[in-house]
This record gives structure tokens, C-alpha cells and sequence, in this order.
């Protein structure tokens, strides 16, 4: 599939497409910049990811101006069940203010389409990040700071553990350009609607339609190879390297609309199961 992946998505999205930008914790991009100073590099996926994806590296945590090296810091429950992240010494220290203001400012900053975070982090994790109680006693799972806020903005996420799965990266491409359109229709959409302020249906109004027409194109194209499988015409294409062909020889070739309808909390479990989908095919 990787030699296939830029005539896919040149196939499918169109040559003027950019690259969708994707946030990436700066510390699985390579940058020493963790607590003691260390990185945790992605691993083979990141190339493919950096060839395919505008990926933009940041560090909560260094954005909210802790510097390298820095003191840890975790999440801490107290006896009325209310949350913050704190120094792990001196205890009882919050510096949720601090990474969520350089969070916040940082979405501001950079509209991105999905977000590849570290696992376990105060600030970076995704579900899998310690909450502890004042004692140190593990209490829960829960989101980091950053990820609380880009779950809010309806951002797709992953964490490392994502890109085990084999292909999971070429998935995961595929899916940042599914997004990247979808956000692309919903903001021409909004702008339009601003503009226009009438009560016409937006299938209605004149521009739209003229906007609609590269969509519509790619939609005729999906259709166009849908209908030729099922003639069987298909087959004799797929081991021919060509763009159509290696695009017909995918299993997600139905699931573009069904990526698009899905809500955008659930779409990081979509991708996985897309993925699951590849392996097993
Ligand atoms: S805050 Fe996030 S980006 Fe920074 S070191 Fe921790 S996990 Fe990595």
C-alpha cells in the first residue's frame, strides 16, 4: 500500500490538495524536550506520517514555559473528586492553568485536522494518563490537559500505540484527508450561510454549487469505481500499480461516506477499525 499511498490520496483528494496538519506531541516527534530531557520517538511510522502530513510539533508543557529539564507533574483527585494537575514535589502545586492557557493558545494558532499524542501524559495523554489520589494511590485513567482541549474542538486523536498495528499509518493519512475534506465542506458551508443569510436550503444557493463541484467530482469518481467493481471490470485492474486500480484494491473504498457521517469523538476508533479491516484482507 505505501507505494500506492501518494497515487491514492492524488486519486481520490486531488493533486491541489495540501497536506492536512496534524499536531504531534514534540517529544514522539524527536525533540528532547520530557521532563529529564529525553525524547520518545515515534518510530518507523514517522517518516511516512512527515511525507504525507503537515505535522506540527509542540510540547504543552514547554509552551507553558516549564523548560527542559523540569520538575514532573501528574494528576491529582482530592476527597471531593475535583482534578488538577500538580508538581509532583513540592505536592500540592497546580500548573493546569499554565499548560491549558499555552494549550489553548496554541489551538488558536493552529487549525489541524487530527492529533498524534503520548500516551500516559499529564499534559499528552488519551485516556491512559494516571489520576492519583493525594496519597499517590491510582485512582482512574483520564485525558491530559492538551487532549482534554482538542477533544472539545472535535479533533480526531491518537496516541503511539495507535501506529503498532500494521498499515495503521497509511490508515491514518487516508483519515486525516477524509477529515481535512469534511472540515473543508463545513467551512465553506458556514461561510456561505454568513454571506448569504437567506433561508434557501444550501443545496439552493447558487454559489454553493459551483464550490460543490470538486466534491461532486471526487463523488462521481467513488461511484464511478464502485460501479466498475461490480461489473467485475475491476478485477482485471487491481495488481496494476495504477492509481484507479490500486484505489479499487482498498478495503476502504466503500467506507468514504460512512468515515463522513461518523461523529468526529468516534472516528479515532473507525480508523482503528479500518485498520483491523486492512489486516485481515
Ligand atoms: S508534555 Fe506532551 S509533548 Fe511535552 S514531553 Fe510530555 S508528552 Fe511529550
Amino acid at each position: 500500500m505505501t507505494n500506492n499511498l501518494h497515487d491514492i490520496v492524488q486519486y481520490c483528494f486531488g493533486s491541489a490538495q495540501t497536506p492536512p496538519s496534524v499536531a504531534i506531541s514534540a517529544c514522539l516527534h524527536g525533540a528532547p524536550v520530557r521532563y529529564d530531557g529525553s525524547d520518545k520517538y515515534l518510530g518507523p511510522a514517522l517518516p511516512t506520517l512527515g511525507q504525507h502530513l503537515a505535522l506540527l510539533p509542540f510540547c504543552p508543557e514547554v509552551g507553558a514555559g516549564f523548560g527542559v529539564p523540569r520538575p514532573p507533574v501528574h494528576w491529582v483527585e482530592d476527597d471531593c473528586g475535583s482534578r488538577t494537575v500538580q508538581l509532583v514535589h513540592p505536592p500540592g502545586t497546580s500548573v493546569e492553568a499554565e499548560i491549558s492557557a499555552a494549550s489553548q493558545q496554541w489551538c488558536q494558532l493552529h487549525p489541524i485536522e487530527a492529533a498524534i499524542l503520548k500516551a500516559k501524559s499529564p499534559s499528552c495523554g488519551t485516556g491512559t494518563t494516571p489520576i492519583h489520589s493525594p496519597a499517590g494511590k491510582l485512582l482512574a485513567l483520564g485525558d491530559g490537559v492538551f487532549t482534554s482541549i482538542l477533544r472539545q474542538r472535535g479533533i480526531a486523536i491518537v496516541d503511539e500505540l495507535y501506529f503498532t498495528s500494521p498499515h495503521a499509518d497509511e490508515w491514518f493519512i487516508l483519515g486525516c484527508y477524509l477529515q481535512q475534506q469534511q472540515n473543508q465542506q463545513q467551512h465553506k458551508l458556514r461561510q456561505q450561510k454568513l454571506r448569504q443569510g437567506t433561508g434557501q436550503a444550501p443545496e439552493q444557493w447558487p454559489e454553493l454549487q459551483s464550490e460543490l463541484q470538486p466534491e461532486l467530482r471526487r463523488r462521481a469518481r467513488v461511484q464511478q469505481v464502485r460501479q466498475r467493481e461490480r461489473s467485475g471490470r475491476m478485477a482485471s485492474k487491481c495488481g496494476s500499480g495504477s492509481a484507479a486500480g490500486g484505489a479499487a484494491a482498498l478495503p476502504w473504498r466503500g467506507c468514504l461516506q460512512e468515515f463522513l457521517s461518523v461523529d468526529s469523538t468516534r472516528r479515532v476508533y473507525y480508523l482503528t477499525a479500518l485498520g483491523e479491516q486492512l489486516r485481515h484482507s
